[in-house]
């Protein structure tokens, strides 16, 4: 018996998007109009599928923007053909993380990501709008990570799906594709988005990706609703709530025990709630009515890795 969890899908065959394109697995197609560049990448994290199958799906399609430029690529696809069903959660990375490598670009590649990175970076410098496609680890609502910038929460909020979006200011451990460049920069106006669509190899993740990418097409301008497959847009959720990290709380030793199962998004209503203990130490909830943004407070961790995010509802 494998612990893997389910894969729900066919994961697409992508090797006729090698070639033809702007550069290896990119594709970028051009209006002949002023307007947006508006780009939109999968398999940042190799594992993660359905935003490959979207990207796919509009190549086939052989969608042209009403007005501006559409880039699409698949970042990680060599991590993408190592996929291997016993060990399904290997093929996110090669070397190591795409998504850490953005803040060094301007040294020598020393990795297969560092190396891809630099085939994608110009791409991403031209891009006004970015759609970064996503998937998680565990089961979890989606998320929309929109960054740190106000202009970021205010895209997020004009796509109006999905309900939570997460405000953040990405990893220590290394800058990702959607803080890059202009993306960053608070004088700028390039926005970046990055969607987590829902577990990994769940059904319910292509319908979020589908729905998220036929929205931000919409909203950067560079399609119309008649230009998207049918289907793809689902109804908005009531109403979307800003979730603002605050906290990453990392394991120690890799010995964080958790007070009991948690779920993502969960909010904590009391100040002061124990989570669980690392190395024997209590670790509480900081404020009433915590949310605990993608836990992996529920498997075990190697020492340094992030058990949890905590955010404040804004
Ligand atoms: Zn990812």
């Amino acid at each position: 018996m494998s612990d893997n969890p389910p894969i729900e899908f066919a994961f697409p065959e992508l090797r006729r998007w090698e070639a033809g394109g702007a550069a290896p697995y990119i594709h970028v197609r051009d209006s002949g109009k002023a307007g947006p560049i508006v780009m939109v990448a999968s398999l940042t994290h190799g594992n993660e599928v359905s935003g490959a199958i979207v990207v796919d799906a509009l190549l086939a399609r052989e969608l042209k923007p009403r007005r501006g430029t559409l880039i699409f690529s698949f970042n990680n696809i060599e991590a993408y053909h190592s996929f291997d069903a016993k060990n399904p959660f290997k093929s996110r990375m090669i070397d190591e993380d795409f998504n850490r490598t953005w803040g060094r670009l301007d040294q020598p590649a020393t990795t297969l990501e560092t190396r891809r990175a630099q085939v994608v970076k110009p791409f991403v410098e031209r891009a006004n709008f970015l759609l970064d496609l996503h998937s998680m680890h565990d089961d979890c609502v989606p998320l929309m990570l929109c960054g740190p910038l106000d202009r970021g929460v205010a895209l997020a909020q004009r796509l109006g799906a999905p309900a939570d979006i997460v405000r953040d200011r990405g990893h220590a451990a290394g800058k990702r594709m959607r803080d890059f460049g202009a993306f960053g920069d608070p004088k700028s106006s390039s926005t970046a988005l990055l969607i987590e669509t829902g577990q990994h190899w769940r059904a319910s993740s292509v319908t979020v990706a589908k729905d998220v990418t036929a929205r931000f097409l919409v909203e950067t301008g560079i399609m119309e609703e008649a230009d998207l497959p049918a289907g793809w847009k689902q109804p908005a959720p009531p109403r979307q709530r800003v979730v603002q990290v605050t906290h990453a709380i990392a394991t120690k030793r890799g010995n964080f025990v958790s007070a009991r199962r948690f779920e993502g998004q969960e909010v904590i209503a009391e100040a002061g709630t124990v989570l669980g203990h690392d190395d024997d130490e209590p670790v509480t909830t900081p404020y009433d009515n915590c949310v605990l943004v993608m836990p992996s407070i529920n498997r075990p961790l190697r020492a340094g890795v992030t058990v949890v995010r905590l955010g404040r509802l804004t």
